[in-house]
């Protein structure tokens, strides 16, 4: 701390023409509502497994909860952890194939010849394996970069 506040004096610092300041203040864990104290999560709520799909770099957390505390999750549909802001979702398993994208069996299983792109629906290449040619991932991609920069 003493050494943040040297810092912050710095006459280097304010020569250069930069200013120090304190990280914005971000909302709390949760928009619950003062009923849902972190003791109370915790007992509502516990980890059941996570996920992390094959390609993909974002980890899914499946969490157990009370259906009190789900409706409440799902109404606000976001929620706080640290600095991350974190979707909340149900989670509904089906299984889905990864190929032809159609449910009721694995990919393993999978009849059709030409795979089926998860984002855009096309037939001519799979999302991941072939990113160059779906328009709708390179939009995505561009949305991420574009909102990484405004931080
Ligand atoms: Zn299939
Ligand atoms: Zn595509």
């Amino acid at each position: 701390m003493a050494s943040a506040i040297k810092l912050r004096e710095s006459e280097a610092l304010k020569k250069a023409g930069l200013r120090i300041s304190d990280p914005k203040q971000r909302r709390p864990l949760n928009e619950l509502g003062e009923d849902w104290s972190l003791e109370r999560i915790k007992e509502d709520c516990r980890l059941a497994f996570k996920k992390q799909r094959r390609g993909f770099s974002e980890t899914s957390y499946v969490a157990e909860c009370s259906p009190n505390l789900r409706s409440q999750l799902i109404k606000i549909g976001q929620v706080y952890v640290g600095w991350n802001t974190l979707e909340v979702t149900d989670y509904i398993d089906v299984t889905c194939c990864t190929k032809c994208q159609m449910f009721g069996h694995p990919e393993r299983y999978c009849r059709e010849k030409e795979p089926t792109c998860n984002m855009c629906g096309e037939n001519s290449h799979r999302g991941v394996d072939s990113y160059s040619m779906c328009y709708l991932r390179k939009i995505q991609e561009r949305r991420i970069r574009d909102t990484s920069d405004e931080l």
